[in-house]
């Protein structure tokens, strides 16, 4: 897959983007008269519309050109700006393979896109024949997948062998043991690879979103976004965030051994019949009368997520504090 450009949209590619008197006098000292805003007071000056720091650090960190990467408003922001980026509403189709996240669905919908469903198979794993057998413009994945909770295998496969762009979503990277395919961007120029600072990192007020991708795709990407799509204080809370990775690591870990604590007791619990193995920072948890269970948690005020609909009989879990989990299981056990 290496003309990406045959993929992007015709009017995107032939599109001026909004610019700035700042994106051509590149400097922070001067009388800035050009935008508008207010002379007074310390937040007056809109944010840094290509977040430099905050991707420099990341750059570092991941090891890849600032070229590479694009923030965004959340991650959801970028799953939407994908779509836009490369699907004329009322033509293109995208595949989704459920049980997965739901935004790349009602962003569809919102988009006009045609929506091709690939159910994962009995095991939540991807049905790889019939993806590829597709022709479609983006296919989103998302490993570990929410709200199964499991990574998904045959990745690289299907990125190689995907006639479009393949959309993998890592927003529960951090708690895996798999390791992240945002190295591969090089070599796969179709793979968007998505990250967020909501999950591990803990900050899902702040709302940033990472994409990681080939250049081509990224400028054409930043052309498309909201000039000021990142406020200066979610770009500053995230670059903090990034200066203290022994907490970010020593918080991940509580959260993996919480995961396998709270797993062992709900085991122990007659009504729970099953727990699917988790490499995200929730349990996907079947039991006998999940939504009666369910309903009984909300009136003592613990709210987890009924997926009975999407996967029988299961509510989803978030891992709390030791405190948060320990509250549950005394919850549970009176439900019994
Ligand atoms: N992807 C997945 C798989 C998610 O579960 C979520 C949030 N629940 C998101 C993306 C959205 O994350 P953000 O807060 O970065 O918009």
């Amino acid at each position: 897959m290496d003309n990406i450009t045959n993929l992007i949209r015709k009017n995107i590619l032939s599109l001026t983007p909004y610019s700035s008197a700042r994106d051509e006098y590149k400097s922070n000292q001067g009388i800035f008269l050009d935008a508008n805003e207010n002379p007074f007071g310390n937040l007056n000056r809109y944010p840094d519309p290509y977040q430099w720091r905050l991707k420099q650090i990341l750059s570092s960190q991941k090891k890849v050109g600032i070229e590479n990467i694009l923030i965004g408003n959340g991650s959801d922001e970028i799953i939407d700006l994908v779509q836009r980026v490369f699907c004329d509403p009322n033509e293109d189709k995208i595949i989704i393979c459920p049980p997965t996240y739901g935004m790349y669905e009602v962003y569809a919908n919102i988009n006009n896109l045609e929506i091709i469903s690939i159910p994962l198979t009995e095991d939540f794993q991807l049905n790889t024949e019939a993806i590829l057998a597709q022709n479609a413009k983006i296919l989103y994945l998302c490993s570990p997948n929410n709200p199964t909770g499991n990574s998904l295998e045959n990745l690289e496969y299907i990125i190689e062998n995907f006639n479009g762009i393949v959309f993998l979503d890592e927003a529960y990277i951090d708690f895996s043991e798999q390791p992240s395919l945002v190295s591969k961007i090089k070599k796969y120029p179709n793979l968007i690879v998505s990250q967020t600072f909501s999950k591990a990192r803990g900050l899902a007020a702040v709302r940033v979103g990472i994409a990681y991708a080939n250049e081509k795709i990224i400028s054409v990407m930043n052309k498309v976004k909201p000039p000021y799509n990142v406020s200066q204080l979610n770009q500053e809370s995230a670059v903090q965030s990034l200066a203290n990775e022994d907490d970010f690591k020593s918080n991940v870990q509580l959260i993996k051994s919480e995961r396998e604590l709270l797993k062992q007791s709900l085991l122990a619990l007659d009504f729970v019949t099953k727990i699917y193995p988790s490499e995200a920072n929730f349990l996907l948890v079947e039991m006998e009368n999940a939504t009666a269970i369910y309903n009984s948690l909300i009136e003592q005020q613990i709210i987890t997520r009924n997926r009975s609909s999407v996967v029988e009989n299961t509510i989803r879990i978030t891992i709390g504090t030791p405190r948060e989990n320990q509250q549950l299981l005394y919850a549970l056990n009176l439900v019994m």
